[in-house]
C-alpha cells in the first residue's frame, strides 16, 4: 500500500512544496518512507528517506528541489524489506532520458518479469516491483512515444498499478484498466495535481477534481493536460478495502464518498445484526464512521468508550513479550465512567488477525462493562491480498480458519456479527463485477498462481 502524487506547477519554487503538502495528506497510506523526484533542466533530482514525510523533508531539502514537474511517494511496509533502496520514486536513466516512477499497487507477475529482464542482462538494485515497471517502460520509451509505451507496458503487467511518472519533464498519471487503486486529478491556479486520494487535492485547494478512469492516462506537457484511454477491461476491480479501512473518510473515490460508504456499512450492519444494548462505541479511529452509522441504524446512543493516544504513529516493535502485551494499552484507554455496568456494542471496520480486537474486548470488560458485543463493518477477511494491501497469509487471518462462533469465543465477546457481502455492496454502491472482493471471497479478479480466478458474471 502506498500513496502517490504528481505536480505540475508554473512557479518552479513551489512545485516541491506542493508535492510535500499533498504527500503529507496521504501519510495514512504509508509511513515507512517518502520521496520526491523533480524534473530539473534535462535531468531528474531525487530526494528520498526512511520515515514520515515530516522526517524526510525540511525547508532546506524542499528549497533545493526546483522544477515545474514532480512526483512523490509514501510507502507502506508490506513484506519486510524496510530499507532505503526500496523507497520510491524509483529513478532510471536510458538513451530516452530520465524516468522516475511512483507506484501504488502490486504486480502478481513480478517474479516472471524480473527473471525475463535479468535474462536480457538487466541489473536490478531493489527488490521492488516498481523497478520492473520503470525498466520496462524505459525500454519502450526508447522506441515508442508515450502513449504507445504505456499501452505496451499495460500489456505486460498483471496486478494492480496506479502510477505517477516523470519522463524527462513530462508528467503522467496512469491507472490500470481494472482500477484496483484510486487515482485522481485536480486543477489549481498554478497547474495540475495528481494524487491517490481527493483529500490531498482538497489540502492544496485544487478544484475541478476528477478521477483518472481505469485504463486511462493523464499526460501533462508544459502545463497542458491530455486524458488518453490506454487500455480496456471487461470488468473492474476497485479495492473494496479502500472503502472499508484504507482511504481517508473525507476522500471520494470513483464518485463514492468513503465517509458515506462507511456510514452505510454501520447502518446496514445495525439492521442486519441488531443487539439489545445500552450504547454503541467505535474502536478508534478506523471504526468511528461505521459506529456512527450503527448508532443511527439501531437508535442506540453513541458514546466514546475508547480514547486513542493521538501521538501513536507507527506501531513500534516492542522488544520484549511482556512489553508487547502492553502495546494496545499504550495506544488506547477506556473511559471507565462510560462502561461501568453497561451493555456495550463495539464497532470496528474490520478484523484481520483478531489480536487487537481480543485485547480491546478484554480492556472494556476489565473496566466494568456488563456485556461486550462486537460488530464489524465488513464481512470476514478470509484470503490474502495480492494487490497491495498487507493482509499476510491465510494462517494469520483469523476468519480464514475459524467460524464466527469460534472467533467470538477467541475475542471473549458476548456476541459477534459481521456485515454481509450484500450489505457491503449496498453500502459502497458498486456491483460485484466493479469491485475486487478477493480478501472476502477468496476469488481473484485476475489469475494468481495457486488461487481461484473469479469467472466474469
Ligand atoms: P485485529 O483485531 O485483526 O488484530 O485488528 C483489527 C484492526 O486492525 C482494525 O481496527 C482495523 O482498522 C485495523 N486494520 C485493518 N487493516 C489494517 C492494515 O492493513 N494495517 C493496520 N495497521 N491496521 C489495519
Ligand atoms: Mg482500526
Amino acid at each position: 500500500m502506498c500513496g502517490i502524487v504528481g505536480v505540475y506547477c508554473n512557479d518552479e519554487s513551489l512545485t516541491s512544496k506542493i508535492a510535500y503538502f499533498t504527500l503529507y495528506s496521504l501519510q495514512h497510506r504509508g509511513q515507512e518512507s517518502a520521496g520526491i523526484a523533480i524534473a530539473d533542466r534535462g535531468s531528474i533530482e531525487l530526494h528520498r528517506g526512511m520515515g514520515l514525510v515530516t522526517e524526510v523533508f525540511n525547508e532546506n531539502t524542499l528549497t533545493k528541489l526546483k522544477g515545474s514537474s514532480a512526483i512523490g511517494h509514501v510507502r507502506y511496509s508490506t513484506t519486510g524489506e524496510s530499507k532505503l533502496e526500496n523507497a520510491q520514486p524509483i529513478l532510471v536513466k536510458s538513451k530516452a532520458g530520465y524516468l522516475a516512477v511512483g507506484h501504488n499497487g502490486n504486480l502478481v507477475n513480478y517474479p516472471q518479469l524480473r527473471a525475463m529482464l535479468e535474462n536480457e542482462g538487466r541489473i536490478f538494485v531493489t527488490n521492488s516491483d516498481t523497478e520492473v515497471i520503470a525498466q520496462l517502460l524505459s525500454s519502450f520509451l526508447m522506441k515508442f512515444d508515450v502513449v504507445e509505451s504505456l499501452s505496451l507496458l499495460h500489456e505486460k503487467l498483471i496486478g494492480s498499478f496506479s502510477l505517477t511518472i516523470l519522463f524527462n519533464d513530462v508528467l503522467i498519471g496512469f491507472r490500470d484498466a481494472l482500477g484496483f487503486r484510486p487515482l485522481c486529478v485536480g486543477e489549481t491556479d498554478f497547474g495540475y495535481v495528481i494524487a491517490s486520494e481527493t483529500c490531498a487535492l482538497d489540502a492544496i485547494g485544487a478544484g475541478r477534481v476528477r478521477d483518472v478512469k481505469p485504463g486511462e492516462a493523464v499526460i501533462i506537457r508544459e502545463g497542458d493536460a491530455e486524458f488518453v484511454k490506454i487500455a480496456e477491461s471487461k470488468r473492474l476491480a476497485r479495492c473494496v478495502f479502500e472503502y472499508i479501512y484504507f482511504a481517508r473518510p473525507d476522500s471520494v473515490i470513483d464518485g463514492v464518498s468513503v465517509y458515506r460508504a462507511r456510514y452505510r456499512m454501520g447502518k446496514i450492519l445495525a439492521k442486519e445484526s441488531p443487539v439489545d444494548a445500552d450504547l454503541v462505541s467505535p474502536v478508534p479511529d478506523s471504526g468511528t464512521t461505521a459506529a456512527i452509522g450503527f448508532s443511527d441504524g439501531s437508535g442506540l446512543p453513541y458514546l466514546e468508550v475508547l480514547i486513542k493516544n493521538r501521538y501513536v504513529g507507527r506501531t513500534f516493535i516492542m522488544p520484549e513479550q511482556r512489553l508487547r502485551e502492553l502495546s494496545v494499552q499504550l495506544k488506547m484507554n477506556v473511559v471507565r465512567e462510560n462502561v461501568k455496568g453497561k451493555r456495550v456494542v463495539l464497532v470496528d471496520d474490520s478484523i484481520v488477525r483478531g489480536t487487537t480486537s481480543r485485547k480491546i474486548v478484554d480492556m472494556v470488560r476489565r473496566a466494568g462493562a456488563r456485556e461486550v458485543h462486537f460488530r464489524v463493518g465488513s464481512p470476514p477477511i478470509i484470503a490474502p491480498c495480492y494487490f497491495g494491501i498487507d493482509m499476510s497469509t491465510r494462517e494469520e487471518l483469523i476468519a480464514s480458519n475459524k467460524s464466527i462462533e469460534e472467533i467470538c469465543r477467541v475475542l471473549n465477546a458476548d456476541s459477534l456479527a459481521y456485515l454481509s457481502l450484500d450489505g457491503l455492496l449496498k453500502a459502497v454502491g458498486f456491483k460485484r463485477c466493479e469491485l475486487c472482493l478477493a480478501c472476502l471471497t477468496s476469488r481473484y479478479p485476475v489469475p494468481v498462481p495457486g488461487e481461484v480466478t473469479e469467472p466474469l458474471s
